[in-house]
């Protein structure tokens, strides 16, 4: 069987999905069998190659750098999944939507509380709205939770590998 090219991305998120990738334990050996892990934050790769056939997208889509790489792991990706609730519907990181804009929340943050300023470049500037991730680009794969448990993880992942679609619904009650 041919490896998979396996990539995971970080966007607008705390790394919690990410770490439940590792959770997985033993099954990381396994899947290191199968898969190449071509992009990962886990790693120190620089670009986001050509040819990714799975990509795990963690977070939503909050700033600039984000908006930039999610229209590049699109273009790349064969299947892109939206990896946690955060990058499935904004969940934490679109708490601050209902602020209005990026200024009031830069304001609050740096000015207000902090006493500082707002940073300028080389910090990505915020969008004015935090997006989950199928808002910008097709999704072709959801994995729900805060943190997606890695035994829906793992499922996911096998059957993307086995080249079959993964089908969540009533199979994964037990992993809470
Ligand atoms: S879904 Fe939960 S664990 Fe994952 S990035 Fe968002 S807040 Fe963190």
């Amino acid at each position: 069987m041919e490896r998979v090219k396996l990539a995971t991305v970080w966007l607008g998120g705390c790394s919690g999905c990410h770490m439940s990738f590792l959770d997985l334990d033993e099954y990381l050996i396994e899947l290191a069998g199968k898969a190449d892990i071509v992009y990962t934050p886990f790693a120190d790769h620089k670009l986001y190659p050509e040819g990714v056939d799975v990509c795990l997208v963690e977070g939503a889509v909050a700033n600039e750098d984000h908006l930039e790489m999610i229209h590049k792991v699109r273009a790349r990706t064969r299947i892109v999944v939206s990896f946690g609730d955060c990058a499935v519907t904004g969940n934490v990181t679109a708490l601050r939507n209902p602020l209005g804009k990026a200024l009031p929340v830069l304001q609050r943050a740096y000015l207000d509380v902090e006493g500082g300023v707002i940073p300028g470049a080389p910090v990505p500037a915020l969008l004015d709205r935090v997006t989950p991730v199928h808002v910008v680009v097709p999704v072709d794969v959801f994995i729900p939770g805060c943190p997606p448990p890695a035994p829906r993880i793992r499922l996911v992942l096998e059957e993307l590998i086995a080249g079959k679609p993964p089908h969540l619904a009533g199979r994964d009650i037990a992993f809470g």
